[in-house]
């Protein structure tokens, strides 16, 4: 959960006796960069943020419906905000399914879904009295990020084309709709111009952008530039950040991006989701590009970028998981040496397709393939890790200590991979890169010096 603080809300104050509104930013980055649409919009308009929902006007909830575990804690959410405040406006992908709220709470002011930033602002206007003067000054031309200053999500695309069954996405979130390479490219720019060292890109599914506009051109600094993968991360490769991509299916055309990898243009790293390896279970799954020829295409990527770091997830325990098919699993991951790995039990979301498709697998069943999975993905990710020791890596610093920063080399995306740790004789700032000699390891993290 993400919870604003003054430190975002800019330099400069928003005017005597202007409307406060909570936020709670709830769910993945997609939704966060939501909610920094909408404080940007609010702030542009005059109004304050509130820290406490005691004493604002009212609250926004941006909530997550992706597992139950989420739509619970979003629920909880509400249940606050109108304890401690009363008037609340909901919204984000538990929107998309307005009777779950109105159920446990009626008394809502409004619901609207994801990337609704109208009618969520259309309901703080109905229920607040509107600044009188826009203050459009007060917002920076990058908007109010609720990430720290130096890196920032860049968000390209919206929806999704595939309908994977265990997936209520596109349900919620509807088609892929793709950005124009132009405004994506503004948005970025912008964002370096306000100090973002590094960018990090995300969507649903972003080795598929453009596919819905066929590619589309643009004008960007008098050049045309086509909505398509690789000529947006050739751009932004341009605008002296790291840009760090997210959410890359392994479909052929991703391997002419590698080399832009090789070339230093964009960071080597690719969060590449593969869920699983069986090749039925794949089909129950129905994912998209060709995983069967997935390890072939690893293998190829590493021979054109030796450095790349790949980062992937998984889900155990899929219904009609047989034990040969966790088997093939765990020999992929031996034979696909990612770098970092997470996994997921298997969760039946309502909703999604895949919880009749096959007979659900028990509980303890689920838990011990987990502990197995991690097992074996620690001992490849430790070892590959290792290999790090002895070297020099360049670091960017997200906090300060006494005598240690704590900073991540470009293997390594804020959030949800590992730290680098450096000692320093001179004091190190925040959004900072270094480069560190790394001297020790462990199965997460490094540590190393700066300044040797
Ligand atoms: S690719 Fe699959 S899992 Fe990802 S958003 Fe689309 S449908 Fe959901």
């Amino acid at each position: 959960m993400t919870t604003i603080d003054k430190d975002i809300l800019g330099s400069r104050l928003p005017a005597e006796g202007a409307p406060k509104v909570s936020f709670v930013s709830l769910g993945c980055p997609k939704a966060l960069v939501d909610s920094e649409r909408i404080i940007t919009r609010l702030r542009a308009e005059g109004y304050e943020l509130a820290r406490k929902h005691d004493g604002a006007d009212l609250v926004i909830v941006n909530t997550c419906g992706f597992l139950d575990s989420a739509q619970a804690e979003s629920l909880e959410a509400i249940g606050t905000a109108l304890a401690e405040n009363g008037k609340v406006i909901v919204t984000g992908c538990m929107g998309a399914e307005p009777e779950k709220i109105t159920a446990k709470y009626p008394n809502v002011l409004a619901i609207t879904g994801p990337q609704q930033y109208e009618s969520v602002l259309d309901a703080v206007h109905r229920a607040t009295t509107r600044p009188h003067d826009p203050f459009v000054d007060l917002v920076p031309p990058e908007g109010i990020k609720l990430t720290p200053r130096h890196y920032a999500y860049l968000k390209i695309s919206e929806g999704c084309n595939n309908r994977c069954t265990f997936c209520i996405i596109p349900k919620l979130r509807g088609d892929l709709v793709s950005r124009p390479a132009a405004d994506v490219l503004r948005e970025a720019e912008n964002l370096v111009k306000a100090g973002v060292k590094e960018l990090l890109v995300i969507s649903q599914d972003t080795s598929a952008y453009g596919v819905d506009v066929k590619y589309a051109t643009s004008t960007w600094k008098d050049k045309e530039v086509r909505a398509k993968f690789y000529d947006l991360a050739d751009a932004l490769g341009d605008l002296g950040a790291w840009v760090r991509m997210h959410y890359v299916y392994p479909y052929p055309h991703v391997d002419d991006v590698i080399p832009l990898m090789a070339d230093g243009k964009i960071l080597p790293y690719l969060d590449v989701p593969f869920q699983h390896a069986s090749p039925t279970v794949l089909k129950r799954m129905r994912r998209p590009a060709a995983q069967d020829k997935a390890l072939a295409r690893v293998q190829r990527w590493r021979e054109i970028c030796p450095e790349l770091t790949i980062r992937s997830t998984f889900i155990v325990g899929f219904p009609g998981e047989t034990d040969e098919e966790f088997e093939f699993l765990l020999d992929w991951l031996d034979e696909a040496q990612l770098d970092r790995v997470g996994c997921f039990r298997y969760e039946p979301v309502a909703g999604a397709e895949s919880n009749g498709i096959a007979a659900a697998v028990p509980q303890e069943v689920i838990e011990q393939r987990w502990n197995r999975f991690m097992a074996r993905q620690q001992i490849i990710s430790a070892r590959r890790i290792k290999r790090k020791v002895g070297t020099r890596q360049q670091v960017i610093i997200d906090e300060v200590g006494p005598t240690v920063a704590k900073g991540r080399s470009k293997a390594d995306a804020p959030e949800i991979d590992g730290s680098v740790y450096v000692t320093s004789r001179r004091p190190l700032r925040v959004g900072e890169i270094v480069t560190a000699k790394i001297e020790r390891a462990d199965a997460y993290d490094l540590y190393g010096t700066a300044g040797f």
